[in-house]
């Protein structure tokens, strides 16, 4: 298929054939090369798109490409901050849709719920954690989570973030971070202070826009 000039591994080909997709979205064409290369990547997409495909793709072709042995509980290898408890579920579905035929694991979690289901969950393997800011430094304060193996950062829908006052948290997120990790943004629009977010967290960048 036209995805596998991507060069995206066979089992992801396999659940992407099996959801359907025959040709891949303007932005998947090109976001889904340069993630692989390994490069950061500065994304502007609007829903729609297939932007979520765009990233979760090639995420989870090179976390499958480089396993990490032996494997630790509650420290993700993947974060995917989100703005909304509803976009944190849709694309933790994505996750598990296209990453179903890979060893690999997700988890969501967002505020709003219960904390102990998600202490419990993240006692498990977890390589690809999707969630909401909050929610997130709740759980590295109770020392539940570690986010030391994180390997790649995603923020979807930055503008959103900053919309809804997340900077501080994303601000404190990035500071528990390893220095040496991929940087995947996505943003719908682009003011200032997206761009100083994006300056700052971003190394020569791959720039896509649709
Ligand atoms: P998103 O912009 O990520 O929210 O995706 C929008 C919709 O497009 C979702 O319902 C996806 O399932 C669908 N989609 C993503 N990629 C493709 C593709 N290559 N071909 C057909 N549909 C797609």
């Amino acid at each position: 298929s036209a995805f596998a000039s991507l060069g995206l591994a066979e089992p992801l080909l396999r659940a992407i054939a099996e959801t359907g997709y025959d040709t891949p979205t303007p932005i998947q064409a090109q976001a889904i090369p340069l993630v692989l290369a390994g490069g950061d990547l500065l994304a502007a997409a609007q829903t729609g798109t297939g932007k979520t495909a765009g990233f979760t793709l090639p995420v989870l072709h090179l976390l499958a490409a480089n396993p990490v042995h032996p494997r630790a509980t509650g420290r993700p290898r993947c974060l995917i901050l989100t703005p909304t408890r509803e976009l944190a579920a849709q694309v933790e579905e994505s996750v598990q849709t296209y990453g179903k035929h890979l060893p690999l694991t997700s988890m969501v979690m967002f505020g709003g719920v219960g904390i102990h289901p998600q202490i419990a969950a993240l006692k498990k393997r977890v390589d690809i954690l999707v969630a909401t800011p909050g929610r997130l430094l709740d759980h590295v304060s109770q020392k539940t989570l570690d986010l030391s193996g994180v390997e790649i950062l995603v923020l979807d829908e930055a503008d959103r973030m900053l919309d809804m006052g997340f900077i501080r948290d994303i601000r404190k997120v990035l500071a528990l971070l390893p220095k040496k990790r991929q940087n995947l943004l996505f943003s719908a629009t682009f003011s200032d202070e997206i761009r100083e977010l994006a300056n700052g967290l971003l190394h020569n960048p791959g720039c896509v826009e649709v």
